[in-house]
């Protein structure tokens, strides 16, 4: 008989592995041999079958990151998922999602993800024009990403998303446009369009790169919602576009503050009012992740503030904003009386709105949302 009060935990399992590294990525991933592929995931078992029993909790979402997830003999990540399901209760309408790259994405590959329960698929599309992706690093073509998308749906994948990027190297607005409607017009469930940020430390940030410029990064974000419109998409998040009834319950629940579980190489954590990640460390993670101690880097337990904090940057994320009855029941404090002064301000300057008990940011305010957030830490 199931439990009554189960609380929903996510579980998300990092795979650190790509075939390249593309020239843009600060992840954790790299390339890896079979051999090497094989040594992490006997030691991501080993960390599973050792975790400790986390009571009345019910897995509503698991979501395979990396990496490229899909590099993996599909095997592997059937034998994951079973030892998931042996170790956690899961709700019987779990969203399982992968994500996968174009080029690594076979008809029997796809058959075994479906056997084992995989309902969600998040493809690394980046750009339909072949010259952005070559600027991008890819190691794919976007004809590639079309076979992989049509054999995905032959084999029954009914809840796809494409990933797209904007503001590339000599991206031009018009360019971009044509992006996102080649990608709406095949019709996946949702879309993910982020900007380009050159982040330290990768190829790109040595390298003088022609950027589009403000302004047209500006239009750039503004009309990707007015497109993806007429394709039936609608903006639940930041940088989010899903048809009604498939937003990614991962994500949400990730926005929402709920509990999750991060497992494998670098994998970060919110449980019990703590936050804590993996090492990043390959070979202490292969040698030591059975012993969950010693994997688990930078404990951190959140005081109250920290967590009202958390409770408004990850929730003004979503354009359904923060219910003030929410952040009443969690701490027991009125939204106005912790935050009164910086709603009211931006309220007046237009940048946020509140109706029906929610709060979030106007369409001007989505744009300076980091400047907004940032004083809602510095209250
Ligand atoms: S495929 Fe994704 S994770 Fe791998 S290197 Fe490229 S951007 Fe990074």
């Amino acid at each position: 008989m199931r439990e009554k009060t189960l609380m929903p935990l996510e579980i998300y399992v990092h795979i650190p592995f790509c075939i390249r590294k593309c020239d843009y990525c600060d992840f954790l991933s790299g390339p890896g041999d079979r051999t090497r592929q094989e040594a992490y995931i006997k030691a991501l078992l080993h960390e599973i079958r050792s975790l400790p029993h986390i009571p009345n909790h019910e897995v509503v979402s698991l979501f395979f990151g990396g990496g490229t997830p899909s590099l993996l003999d599909a095997c592997l990540i059937e034998e994951i998922i079973s030892n998931l399901k042996e170790k956690f209760l899961f709700s019987p309408e779990a969203e399982i999602s992968l994500e996968a790259n174009p080029g690594t994405l076979m008809k029997e590959k796809l058959k075994v993800y479906r056997k084992a329960g995989v309902n969600r698929l998040s493809i690394g599309l980046q750009s339909a024009d072949n010259e952005e992706l070559n600027a991008l690093g890819r190691i794919h073509t976007f004809e590639e990403f079309l076979e992989g998308y049509f054999l995905a749906r032959e084999e029954g994948f009914f809840n796809i998303n494409v990933d797209l990027m904007c503001a590339i190297p000599g991206q031009s607005y018009e360019g971009w446009i044509r992006n996102l409607r080649t990608a709406a017009e095949l019709k996946p469930e949702h879309i993910s369009a982020y900007s380009l940020i050159i982040e330290e430390g990768t190829p790109f940030a040595q390298r003088k790169l022609e950027l589009p410029d403000e302004d047209t990064e500006y239009r750039m974000y503004e009309d990707t919602e007015k497109v993806l419109r007429e394709y039936g998409f609608h903006q639940y998040e930041i940088s989010n576009y899903a048809k009604n009834g498939f937003e990614c319950l991962h994500n949400l629940g990730y926005w929402k503050r709920t509990e999750y579980l991060g497992l494998g190489l670098g994998a970060a954590s919110l449980l019990a009012g703590m936050r804590f990640s993996n090492t990043r460390d390959m070979e202490e993670y292969l040698a030591c992740s059975r012993n969950a101690e010693q994997i688990r880097k930078d404990v951190q337990l959140l005081t109250k503030r920290e967590e009202m904090e958390e409770f408004m940057f990850l929730g003004l994320r979503m354009t359904k904003g923060i219910r003030e009855g929410d952040f009443m029941a969690c701490f027991g404090v009125s939204l106005r009386e912790r935050y009164g002064a910086v709603l009211d301000k931006y309220r007046k300057t237009g940048f946020m709105e509140y109706e029906d008990g929610y709060w979030r940011f106007t369409r001007k305010g989505i744009h300076v949302s980091n400047v907004i957030l940032a004083e809602f830490l510095a209250e």
